[in-house]
């Protein structure tokens, strides 16, 4: 008898993303994995249809399925629709965001054997979107920190901690300078730190940890942090493993989860078959862990060291010539063998 299919809300985004999104769906589709992906738009076109950036219908297809894959969507810079991403992980309550960041072969890096985890609080912070003129000249941005989830993300990264054999959380903060923000992050951090005595717990100032990070990545392992930094320190992370090509991400809360890349929606190169879908694609194996699918997890992994190491279907941010396409049928093609 058949399995029956998981069903994914499928948003392929703007720009790279219907180029990555249809890549990653190729190789899970390899899998062998039964998938019924439901379509989804959001952003530029879902605004040309329904009139909104981010359709009721959208947040029902997720709630249903409690599982999405999505692709990356533009924000406008200033002005414009409020970014679907922020509105996606509020409405949802995808207050984790979880980003692995892992060196793999044949991926040209000043670095080596990189193993971080940055987890990230996306429900508040400068991203509440709370912003408004006092008199003209002078802007106010509202940084909301509260104990709830402050207290909840940092249960998170413990817990991932000790299911993952993590060594050490080191929380990111600024609390020399935003005593009252960041300090109640710390408290909270501190608190839920004293039920984990077997993973390490320390605390660093956000601007020493990007020097400390680029001087020496391997003496962090899992980063616990705000919105904002996790959102900047994440991007340096991915330099050290290849680029944003290489950086894959969920969003977990507590009704579902939603998988995507860290990288944006790259308006450079979208539309000529150049994105790296390797994040994505990574991304996936993250949802198929999610879904207890382990072992599909791991020959996914498998096939893309395997592409990687031999390096002959590679993407130009890896130094190759192949295409989106190309690189994603390469990987399809290895699973056969893993
Ligand atoms: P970006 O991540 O889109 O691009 C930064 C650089 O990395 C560009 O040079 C781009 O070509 C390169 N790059 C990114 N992904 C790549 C890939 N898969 N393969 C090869 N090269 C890749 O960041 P940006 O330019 O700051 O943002 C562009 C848009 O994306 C903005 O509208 C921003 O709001 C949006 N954005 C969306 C998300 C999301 O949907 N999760 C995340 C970040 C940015």
């Amino acid at each position: 008898m058949s399995r029956p299919p998981y069903v994914v809300t499928l948003i392929p985004g703007d720009g790279i993303g219907p180029e990555v999104t249809a890549a990653a769906v190729r190789v899970l589709t390899a899998t062998g994995i039964p998938f019924e992906w439901e379509t989804q738009q959001v952003g530029a076109t879902a605004i040309g249809e329904h009139g909104t950036a981010l359709p009721e219908k959208v947040l029902e297809s997720i709630r249903k399925n409690k599982l999405a894959l999505k692709g990356p969507t533009e924000t406008p810079v200033g002005t414009g629709h409020r970014s679907v991403n922020v509105e996606l992980r509020k409405q949802l309550d995808l207050y984790a965001n979880l980003r692995p960041l892992q060196s793999l072969p044949g991926v040209k890096s000043r670095y080596e054997d990189v193993d971080l985890v940055v987890v990230r609080e996306t429900t508040e912070d400068l991203y509440s979107g709370l912003e408004h003129i006092v008199v003209p000249g002078v802007v106010e941005s509202i940084k909301i920190i509260t104990e709830k989830a402050s207290t909840r993300i940092a249960r998170f990264a413990f817990d991932y901690s000790r299911a993952h054999s993590r060594k050490m959380v080191t929380a990111v903060h600024k609390a020399n300078i935003m005593k009252l923000s960041d300090g109640l992050f710390l408290d909270c951090c501190r608190k839920v730190a004293k039920e984990y005595p077997e993973v390490a717990y320390e605390e660093m100032i956000v601007d020493n940890t990007c020097m400390q990070l680029v001087l020496d990545p391997d003496r962090f392992d899992v980063l616990l942090l705000e919105n904002l930094y996790g959102d900047i320190v994440s991007d340096l992370c991915a330099g050290f493993v290849g680029g944003l090509g290489m950086a894959p991400g969920a969003n977990m809360g507590t009704t579902g989860a939603l998988f995507e890349a860290v990288h944006g929606s790259a308006p450079d190169i979208a539309g000529k078959n150049l994105a790296n879908p390797i994040a994505l694609i990574l991304s996936g194996t993250l949802m198929l862990d999610h879904l207890g699918e382990d072992g599909a997890a791991e020959r996914v992994r498998k096939a893309v060291r395997a592409v990687l190491a031999e390096g002959k279907k590679l993407t130009r941010d890896l130094g190759g010539t192949a295409g989106t396409t190309e690189i994603a049928e390469a990987i399809a093609t290895k699973l056969g063998g893993c």
